[in-house]
């Protein structure tokens, strides 16, 4: 998750700072570094701001999608071949998914 620093991070959209008391919605940096909305991706919002953004619906559609591949991961050592190629394959049909709902919700 993104790391909330009292009084010093900033909501992405509003650019008030997020305090521990607020309502907020956290990511992981988990959009692709080339994608447009990348910098939105590790961040905290506050809840009222991300419910009325406008590419809200695509974040959780990516985040959901991403959460449900990522949780069909072998249970085996990460440094093992295994995890590797899984790893390789994961980040290849997200990055596809990604493209997919970017151009579903008209994200270029
Ligand atoms: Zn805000």
């Amino acid at each position: 998750m993104a790391i909330v620093i009292e009084g010093r991070t900033k909501c992405p959209l509003c650019s008030r700072t997020v305090s521990d008391r607020d309502e907020i919605r956290a990511f992981t940096a988990f959009l692709p570094k080339q994608h447009k909305l990348w910098r939105y991706s590790d961040a905290a919002f506050h809840e009222d701001c991300f419910s009325s953004w406008e590419h809200r619906r695509f974040f959780e559609e990516v985040w959901d999608a991403r959460n449900d591949l990522w949780s069909e991961r072998p249970d085996v050592p990460h440094d093992s071949s295994e995890a590797r190629d899984w790893y390789s394959e994961f980040t290849s049909s997200f990055n596809d998914l990604v493209e997919q709902l970017s151009k579903k919700h008209g994200i270029s």
